[in-house]
């Protein structure tokens, strides 16, 4: 998205920041990014008049154009069927949208794509057709332009950065607990099966017992209660799914692992990369070249406020953002590539299924792009990498939005923070002030590198009031989650919440999954 399509006040901010013993007031611009929240909370007023204006057909009509929105479209489009898609942001995308701060490419969700494993097949042919992977004797070859680049990640750790994000183990216990989580793992992966996306792995009364727990009563169950494990195992979970262990199901907690590379601690490493995908955009970079060959069918800054499933058609009700008018949609088949909760205010139709997976709750998620004039003051250890995280911190750290820049960046250095809140703090983000929350990102800044409040010249603020859907113990097994992967009548539903929690390859292969049940008789 342009900067210049972003809704954002630009005000000088002036609060204090307390800074070892000294009240500092740091002077820089910025504002909130994007135009979701009063768009999205138009569902909450009354229906407006549909109007006399032209009803537009279409024969699958698509709502949302998030990953899964878009997936569904390409696949629609390859297959030679009719289809419009509407979305209330002006740019396509959702959660893995893009901005510019300063001239600078940024993200403002998601920001990395693992490399797809054997399941993921549609999401590998996705990145072969966007030229990012081709087979060369039976290999396969990234572009290694895209690949993240070295040094990867680093943990401040007691003064100093170490590379990666697992804390020494200082004492024998600790290794121990290491080895043993690691081999619960492995044996998990063994002997149940897990894989992304998690449709294609069986699902056994083994995986329901640990669905039914949370991973933190789990990991109490194993004595693993070694301080350093327990903390990085949290900061895994709120990173992938917005919450701590003690919130999230043991078997989101084990799938994290067991359905990529493992738990490998010092001395138990394979040869295999943990290597992911990234830009300076972030995910936006593949959103956007999704987009791109479709631009024609896609309607955007259209916030769809009804769906009316009848007998030969489904009737919707949008509200054009640009013309500020209602528009009439009739499809013979819908998508709902929503989050479940939006699809159930939209549909008129009660569906008890639908009522009981759209209770799942989603995490906030705060998202910071602080523009600093000069590079930080570093400490010692590892020099910056893309990926920076601090012990013990309840944000998640920083990426550096320039690290994939090919010139390294000259001066004003762009840092992307990230956030999960706890979803009792979703009033305060939304309702909040950007100032503040700014100066809650440079404090945590701060404590990193002192200098940085110092040198901060601007901070963009995206807030995703309801980011990703929580994988709570129960929600996995749910048969009323499971059956929405079903056509149901003339609607189908693809989002990441299909699965339970949001990644990049649950959301693509939902749309590519709801596109090919479409069959009209
Ligand atoms: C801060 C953050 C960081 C993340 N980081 C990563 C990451 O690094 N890697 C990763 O794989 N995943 C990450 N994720 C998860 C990310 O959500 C998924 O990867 C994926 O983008 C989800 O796509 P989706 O299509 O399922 O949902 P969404 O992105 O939620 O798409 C839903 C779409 O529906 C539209 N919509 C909603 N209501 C209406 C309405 N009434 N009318 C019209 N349109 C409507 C929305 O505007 C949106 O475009 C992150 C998520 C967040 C919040």
């Amino acid at each position: 998205m342009g900067a210049g399509a972003l809704k954002r006040r630009s005000v000088l901010a002036a609060g204090a920041l307390l800074t070892g013993c000294h009240r500092f007031a740091p002077h820089f611009e910025g504002g909130w990014l994007g135009a979701s929240v009063a768009r999205g909370h138009r569902l909450r007023a009354p229906l407006p008049k549909a109007g006399d204006g032209p009803l537009r057909r279409a024969d699958v009509l698509i709502v949302g154009g998030g990953v899964a929105g878009l997936a569904c479209a390409r696949e629609l489009a390859r297959r030679g069927i009719d289809f419009a898609l509407l979305d209330l942001e002006d740019e396509a995308g959702g959660n893995a949208r893009g901005a510019l701060v300063a001239g600078r490419p940024c993200p403002l969700g998601a920001h990395y794509l693992p490399l797809p494993g054997r399941d993921s097949g549609e999401v590998y042919r996705l990145l072969e057709e966007l030229g990012l992977a081709r087979r060369e004797l039976g290999r396969v070859i990234w572009d290694e332009r895209q690949l993240c680049h070295s040094p990867q990640e680093r943990l401040f750790y007691r003064g100093q950065w170490l590379e990666g994000l697992l804390p020494p183990a200082e004492d024998k216990a600790t290794r121990i607990q290491y080895r043993q989580f690691a081999l619960l793992v492995e044996t998990a992966q063994r002997t149940l099966g897990f894989a992304i996306p998690t449709r294609r792995a069986k699902w056994t009364p083994s995986h329901a017992v640990l669905d039914a727990q949370t991973f933190a009563s789990w990991l109490d169950h194993q004595g693993l209660t070694a301080p350093a494990l327990r903390w990085y195992l949290d900061y895994c979970c709120r990173d992938d799914y917005g919450a701590p262990a003690a919130e999230v199901s043991a078997w989101a907690g084990l799938h994290y692992f067991a359905s990529r590379h493992g738990f490998h601690p010092p001395g138990m490493e394979t040869a295999e990369r943990e290597a992911v995908l990234t830009w300076p955009e972030g995910n936006a970079w593949l959103t956007r070249r999704m987009a791109e060959p479709l631009r024609e069918r896609l309607h955007l800054g259209r916030t769809v406020l009804q769906v009316n499933p009848g007998r030969q058609s489904v009737e919707v009700l949008a509200w054009n953002e640009g013309a500020d008018t209602p528009e009439r949609w009739s499809a013979r088949q819908a998508v709902l590539a929503t989050p479940l909760f939006i699809a159930r205010k939209l549909i008129t139709e009660k569906m008890a299924a639908l009522e009981a997976a759209a209770q799942a709750r989603h995490a906030p998620w705060l998202v910071a792009n602080v523009l600093l004039h000069e590079p930080p003051l570093e400490r010692p250890g590892l020099s910056m990498a893309w990926d920076n995280v601090r012990y013990g911190a309840e944000s998640l750290g920083y990426v550096d939005a320039g690290h994939q820049a090919l010139r390294p960046d000259r001066p004003p250095v762009l840092l992307t923070y990230y956030e999960a809140l706890a979803t009792s703090r979703r009033p305060e983000l939304l309702g909040g002030d950007w100032r503040s929350w700014s100066l809650h990102v440079l404090a945590e800044l701060g404590e990193l590198h002192p200098d940085a409040p110092h040198k901060v010249s601007r901070v963009e603020l995206m807030r995703w009031g309801h980011g990703m859907s929580i994988p709570t113990p129960g929600l996995r097994s749910s048969a009323a989650l499971a059956s929405l992967n079903e056509p149901q009548g003339r609607l189908m539903f693809a989002h990441s919440d299909l699965a339970g929690y949001s990644v990049f390859e649950e959301a693509y292969t939902a749309g590519i999954n709801a596109a090919r049940s479409i069959k009209f008789v």
